[in-house]
């Protein structure tokens, strides 16, 4: 068999071994040390963010974030619909509901006229809301100066899930530090990756701190091991941080390579009428983690998404439907959803294409490739 080509797979700079090397040889194998500092203020450097912490993941993060946000059993929390599970699961997590919201078009993510009409139904219903998570799907970033307006008049906090966007932003201002916190992922198949892992940034240096003493397991000041809150072991490890620190160095290049990726595609299939493309609004700049195509079933051609996916997977070619939204999850299905579905209708149609930073223009051509072929017999 052909060699697979990933859809998004790991892709090292070069001296991420040389920050790992270091922690072994100075003996910090462990969840603190000079890579998780280094690592911490890279990204607070490269993000423009004041402050952030190091975590084992981004699911950790939200989930902290959610606690330091004062989050009880039986509060609501409004989520966008159209994401992956990490950005609803800590909801469940600290026993509160989440409240799905449907996307717009111009972006795929949350729609700030419903969330504004969201949040009035559950006040009018008897509960503000305690927080709004939005997302910037595969990079794009969400409406964020409507839902920043929202999130101010309304005076609920926003809990930035910018796990797919590091290295997107509006006008120059970095995805993840619109929010009171912003969220973000290094896990495998992100734009960098620490092999596992995530942060929390904010501009409050007291919750950035917070957060390291709640995810070290909430440790009191004193000699013995005092605890007067639950703790967590959430910390990232000096020896990922390591990874993240040489990844640091090469991220603004990922950014531009996985940029390249989709303008390869956009212009590879323009001929094809029934492909279209998520382009961004003014001043909008995608990390364009993945590049995402819809599939519309033409008149002549009856070809969806589904027989792009398995016509790719019979080459060994991953690609992979967009996320099914939250609220047609089963585990979610006792969720109220404000909208009209236009997410479904993204999960129906919706394809992502083979985005990593480390595919040659071999790879590219061969996807584009079966991309057409079926288009092309007709
Ligand atoms: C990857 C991802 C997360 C979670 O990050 P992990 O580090 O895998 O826990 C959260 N939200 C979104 C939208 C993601 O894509």
């Amino acid at each position: 068999m052909n060699n697979k080509i990933w859809l998004s797979s790991p892709h090292m700079g070069g001296s991420e071994k040389k920050f790992v090397d270091e922690a072994f040889d100075t003996n910090w194998v462990a969840p603190l040390g000079p890579n998780v500092d280094g690592f911490e203020n890279d990204l607070c450097k490269f993000t423009g963010s004041g402050y952030a912490a190091a975590l084992s993941s981004g699911t950790s993060a939200i989930h902290l974030a959610l606690i330091m946000l004062g989050v009880q059993p039986g509060d609501e929390i409004i989520c966008q619909s159209m994401t992956f599970a990490a950005s609803a699961n800590p909801i469940a997590y600290v026993g509160a509901t989440p409240i799905f919201v449907d996307s717009e078009k111009d972006t795929w993510n949350i729609c700030p006229d419903l969330l504004r009409e969201c949040i009035k139904d559950r006040i009018k219903k008897g509960k503000k809301p305690k927080a709004i998570i939005p997302v910037h799907l595969y990079g794009m970033p969400a409406k964020m100066d409507e839902i920043v307006a929202i999130s101010l008049e309304y005076e609920i906090p926003i809990i930035e899930d910018a796990a797919e966007a590091l290295g997107s932003n509006i006008n120059g201002k970095m995805m993840g530090t619109f929010g009171f916190f912003g969220v973000l992922s290094f896990n495998g198949n992100k734009i960098i990756t620490t092999s596992g892992g995530g942060a929390l940034i904010s501009d409050s240096n007291e919750h950035i701190c917070e957060a390291r003493f709640l995810a070290t397991q909430a440790r009191d000041n004193a000699n013995h091991y005092e605890h007067s809150v639950i703790g967590y072991n959430y910390r990232m490890s000096n020896i990922c941080a390591g990874i993240g620190r040489g990844q640091m160095e090469v991220l603004q290049t990922r950014v531009d390579q996985r940029r390249a990726n989709y303008d390869f595609y956009r212009e590879s299939l323009a001929e094809i009428g029934e492909i279209s493309f998520l382009q961004e609004p003014n001043g909008y700049y995608s990390n364009r983690w993945l590049t995402t195509i819809r599939v519309s079933t033409g008149e002549d051609t009856n070809i969806d998404k589904e027989d792009i996916y398995h016509a790719l997977h019979a080459e060994n070619i991953e690609c992979r439907p967009l996320w099914k939204p939250m609220h047609l999850q089963p585990v979610f299905k006792n969720a109220p959803f404000y909208g009209s579905g236009f997410c479904d209708e993204l999960f129906k149609t919706g394809l992502c294409l083979p985005s990593g930073s480390n595919l040659s223009s071999e790879d590219l051509e061969k996807v584009v490739h079966f991309i057409k072929a079926p288009f092309l017999k007709h």
